[in-house]
């Protein structure tokens, strides 16, 4: 067993997100997922490469990705130009992306990541933007993937979609720190209102550069690639092993190789790519057919204007009320603003954090929706209430006009007399579930107070049904 404790991970990351612009990067076709029409019906003889046709820049693209340098406090450049990045793949037509090189939108940011040991500074090398590749379907290999695949197909819906490459200095230290540095920067892409940011749909795709060094430090070992992961969680377990692979490769004493992996998450395999083009392989070039973009100080203000509170900023805040792990549970689901104002309005930090990150995620409540006064209440009179009733009104949290008053103790209707036909009526109307929960099946008694709730139009005091219902079964 390789002796983690002496080695540290040095990871970098590498994040491509689609910006859901209305139309594609240099021409006008439609952009984006479920566009529809089938395969190949969105396209143009721009983004199809066609000999002649020239490229116009997409306004809103450029804008929404200054907009994210700002908000990773980036610099903005004075002059950013379009380069081209010459390679050849079937799913690119042209024989080369229009991508950025040396002067691209965004460069020297940082975002902050919060760790068990403090706050962490994450570099960002750059931020740039360029158009999407054409979308390859491998067709009777293994998991779709080309080796072994009996054909190739193209889609070229998504090609010369925007895509911003966003490149994170080697400075986070951990899977989980790898993690957190995704979770809130998708976050903040959703709240910027510029993508969707689902990985499970390809709008954000994450490759990781792993390497390790012996512990304190500050050389750089040779690096490898891991890419096609699908979510936060794999990208986190591909680190795990690919760091634990490095670790038994340098402690038998021989050299890494520089090497490009596919993890694949269910089972925990890597497995070895194509090797790394350097820079010179792509013979990068200013693009003729675009003039260099000169975003003006008025358009870098109005967009640094729009920026809300961001969540690495917001996290700070809620971090000094909670643990880490509920924090971010809170900020990076965008659950932090109905939690605060639920505090403001008289919950319990912990409580509040916990029901709202279980319950009301569980119940999917919209949490813009939901009254943080009107959630107060209930979290306060919690124990009062019981399980079932809770969970129910948690569920009816969203419903215009919701009242947490008939689910509280002191103002619902408790008294017996009340109450005591509602329940007789729904025993005698559900005779099989009575036999069945006197049977053993224990876990109808929500059933039944549930019915009695609606009964009385969510006004009875749950607690005393549920008493009554109970009494009356072991009856
Ligand atoms: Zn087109």
């Amino acid at each position: 067993m390789a002796a983690a404790g002496a080695w540290e991970p040095v990871i970098g990351l590498e994040i491509h997100v689609q910006l859901k612009t209305r139309t594609k990067m240099f021409c006008r076709c439609a952009s984006g997922y479920g566009v529809g029409g089938g395969e190949n019906t969105q396209t143009c003889p721009v983004c199809l490469g066609f000999p002649g046709a020239l490229p116009v820049p997409n306004r809103q693209a450029i804008d929404w990705t200054i907009k994210l340098g700002l908000a990773l406090d980036c610099e903005i450049a004075s002059r950013a130009v379009f380069s081209r990045k010459n390679y050849f793949y079937p799913d690119l037509s042209k024989g080369y992306q229009i991508s950025q090189y040396d002067l691209p939108f965004c460069r020297n940011g940082t975002m902050i990541v919060p760790t068990e040991h403090g706050d962490h500074r994450v570099g960002i090398v750059r931020a740039h933007l360029e158009e999407d590749a054409a979308k390859t379907v491998h067709v009777g290999g293994a998991r779709g993937r080309i080796g072994g695949a009996e054909i190739s197909l193209v889609d070229f819906n998504r090609g010369g979609t925007p895509l911003v490459e966003i490149v994170t200095a080697p400075d986070i230290g951990s899977s989980d720190e790898a993690k957190r540095f995704l979770q809130l920067l998708r976050q903040t892409i959703v709240e910027l209102g510029i993508s969707d940011a689902e990985m499970e749909k390809g709008t954000l795709r994450v490759d990781a550069n792993v390497s390790i060094r012996p512990k304190g430090s500050t050389e750089l070992r040779t690096r490898c690639e891991l890419k096609n992961m699908n979510s936060f969680s794999y990208v986190a377990r591909g680190i795990d092993a690919e760091v634990a692979r490095q670790i038994g490769v340098w402690e038998s004493g021989k050299e890494l190789r520089q090497e490009t992996f596919d993890f694949d998450g269910a089972s925990g395999t890597l497995t070895p790519r194509r090797s790394k083009e350097e820079a010179d392989d792509y013979r990068y070039f200013p693009e003729p057919d675009l003039v260099p973009i000169e975003p003006s100080a008025e358009l870098i203000a109005r967009l640094r204007a729009e920026l809300p509170e961001l969540p690495a900023t917001r996290i700070r805040r809620v971090e000094q009320a909670l643990d880490l792990e509920q924090s971010m549970v809170l900020v990076s689901g965008g659950l932090d603003r109905l939690w605060e104002a639920t505090v403001a309005a008289g919950a319990g930090g912990k409580a509040a954090a916990n029901v709202i990150a279980n319950n009301l995620v569980g119940a999917r409540v919209d949490p813009s929706a939901v009254s943080p006064g009107e959630l107060a209440a209930l979290i306060s009179a919690r124990d009062r209430i019981p399980r079932q009733a809770f969970d129910q009104a948690i569920g009816k949290l969203a419903e215009p006009g919701f009242s947490a008053a008939p689910y509280l103790a002191d103002e619902a209707v408790s008294d017996e007399a009340l109450l005591e036909p509602i329940v007789d009526a729904i025993l005698a109307a559900n005779a099989a579930q009575v036999e069945a929960y006197r049977g053993g099946k224990t876990g109808l008694l929500g059933f039944f107070v549930g019915q009695v709730m609606k009964e009385t139009g969510g006004k009875a005091n749950a607690r005393a049904v549920n008493d009554l219902v109970t009494k009356k079964l072991a009856g």
